[in-house]
């Protein structure tokens, strides 16, 4: 029986379990392995602190059996692509396909303002919330992040703030919504985007556009490049973070790149799900869709006649900007005559991720309550919103240091080494450290087709051995970062050290469109603004 080891057992394992379950030809042998015992549906967590709601969670190894899958407790670590091993906290385990769906880490976007991550923040909205009605707090900031997240639980908490002081008689907290998005929920379409910027301002909060949160202290959320917005509390939505592995490709924020069938390219047999994979919107329903993709690529390389779809991503569900749907009130478990008006939840189904597979088997677990009738009529948007390119392009690039109008001093093509070393993903790790040797560099372009695709330093080399593989076996595609942060030949050199600032770096390729020609040095570009006195006020 062919082995299908999926790494995790959140929303993206648990549909792919089940999609391959559908899809398979012939009995599959699909183990989940997640350090975790259980499965957990954390939408209704923004409505916890308001008592409105409580995140749930189910016995995984209980839903792995349902979905004809069987749970390892364990956590994967790094994959040995050339021997299709995984490797985990509980051994070496060998797979005949390996579908990585562990999620992301949440980590704080906004240096001294609270985070937001779910479950585990309701006793802190809880806190802010009994401080603001005992008329301790005046002003409190929601911050939507700039990179990858899900923007809606700050549209949530915000407006549910807004509810629960007009239900405890409390006037004069002002409430403000900070997001980098051009325009409020921005992913949702016209319809969505009017829709809540309405629901915005009949509950009196403020919005503030085009703005990133870079740090909350002394009474107030200062913005990025410049600005300050006064406030006593800010609350954030985290940054989301891939948990680093060892023999796998990863962005700089430890996302896997994949490709359309939500294979990561070039490794054989190697697919990635859900919130780790590098694209850009992090939601269940996403989640779900990729898994499905990737479990009919799986179906038919194990021998399904079928053709596979590739993934287009639809956001898809409701906007809720209204009234109270009876119904709804059921599902958060809100009593009928409750003091509360409104529900403020924005998102249909809220305790529902949508997943083609995944949805009816939740339903059908005995969960409290028999699935909620879609709400129609007033009040409700539908959102049906094929992402776009374009849309995407936006989310996935990474946080831009913005570049001056013109270049003052000497521009990136003018220091940059031009000697660039540039390898190829299926290279080996033994060449490349022996090409490195020679060039008497610690970093290599990766490129694919001239376009690079990657970047290799001696660092991942030294990760690499560290995790003892074979030199002459280990490529450079499974250690690489990719997709790296870049700059064109003329950006100014000031510009360059705030990008390698900003993102912690110490090489960054210089590109002429998506061709390596050049490779700047941190040390390189800080000696020679200290010799040409640019940037130090003189
Ligand atoms: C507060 C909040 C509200 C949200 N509301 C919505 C909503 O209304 N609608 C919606 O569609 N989405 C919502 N989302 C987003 C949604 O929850 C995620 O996009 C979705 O869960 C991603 O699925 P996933 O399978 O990639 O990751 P997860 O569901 O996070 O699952 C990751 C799994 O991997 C396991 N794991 C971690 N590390 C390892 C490892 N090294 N090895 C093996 N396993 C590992 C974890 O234990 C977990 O089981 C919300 C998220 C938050 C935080």
């Amino acid at each position: 029986m062919p082995h299908v080891l999926i790494a995790g057992g959140g929303v993206a394992a648990l549909e792919a379990a089940l999609a391959l379950r559908a899809l398979a030809p012939d009995p599959v042998d699909v183990e989940l392995l997640g350090p975790e015992p259980h499965f957990w549906y954390r939408p209704l967590s923004v409505a916890e602190p308001f008592g409105r709601g409580e995140a749930r969670h189910y016995e995984l190894s209980t839903l792995a059996a349902d979905a004809g899958a069987r749970f390892t407790h364990g956590e994967l670590q790094g994959v040995d692509v050339a021997a299709h091993e995984a490797r985990t906290s509980v051994g070496s385990i060998a797979y005949d396909v390996l579908l990585v769906a562990i999620g992301a880490n949440p980590v704080a976007a906004v240096p001294g303002a609270e985070t937001f991550r779910g479950p585990a923040d309701t006793g802190t909205i809880r806190g802010i919330l009994a401080e603001a009605v005992a008329g301790h707090v005046h002003r409190i900031a929601f911050v939507v992040p700039r990179g990858a997240t899900w923007a809606l639980p700050a549209y949530e908490l915000a407006l549910m703030t807004a509810t629960h002081l007009r239900a405890h008689d409390v006037e004069g907290v002002e409430l403000v919504l900070v997001t980098p998005e051009e325009e409020p929920l921005q992913l949702f379409g016209r319809a969505g985007i009017d829709a809540v910027q309405r629901l915005l301002e009949e509950h009196e909060v403020r919005l503030v556009t085009l703005a990133t949160a870079s740090e909350f202290s002394y009474g107030a959320l200062s913005l990025s490049p410049e600005g300050r917005i006064p406030c006593d509390r800010a609350i954030a939505l985290p940054r989301l973070r891939g948990p680093r592995l060892d023999g796998l490709p990863q962005t700089l924020d430890g996302f896997v790149p994949v490709d359309a069938h939500a294979c990561v390219p070039g490794l054989e047999d190697v697919y990635a799900a859900g919130d780790i994979t590098s694209f850009p919107v992090k939601q269940g329903g996403i989640a779900t869709q990729l898994a499905d993709a990737a479990a009919q690529a799986i179906a038919a390389r194990l021998g399904a006649d079928l053709v596979p779809q590739p993934f287009r991503p639809i956001l898809r569900g409701m906007l809720l900007t209204g009234g109270t749907p009876r119904f709804l009130r059921h599902e958060l478990g809100a009593s009928a005559d409750s003091a509360m008006a409104g529900s403020d939840l924005l998102w249909w189904p809220p305790a529902k991720i949508v997943g083609r597979y995944l949805s009816p088997f939740l339903a059908g677990l005995g969960a409290p309550e028999e699935p909620p009738a879609v709400p129609s009529g007033q009040g409700v948007v539908e959102i049906e919103v094929a992402l776009t390119d374009r849309e995407l392009e936006r989310l996935a690039a990474p946080p831009q240091a913005p570049e001056p109008e013109e270049t003052v001093g000497e521009s990136v093509g003018d220091v940059m080494s031009t000697e660039v070393l540039v390898v190829a993903p299926e290279d080996t790790l033994g060449e490349v450290a022996e090409r490195m040797r020679r060039c008497d560099t610690g970093c290599a372009a990766v490129a694919h087709y001239g376009r690079l695709i990657g970047i290799l330093t001696s660092r991942d080399l030294l990760r690499a051995f560290a995790a003892r593989v074979h030199p002459s076996e280990a490529r450079v595609r499974e250690w690489m970062t990719a997709d790296p942060v870049t700059v064109p030949v003329s950006a100014g050199l000031e510009h360059a050290i705030t990008q390698m600032n900003t993102h912690a770096i110490h090489h960054l390729p210089v590109v002429d469109g998506e061709r390596p020609v050049g490779m700047l040095g941190y040390r390189q570009a800080v000696s020679r603004t200290r010799a040409s006195g640019v940037g130090l006020g003189f």
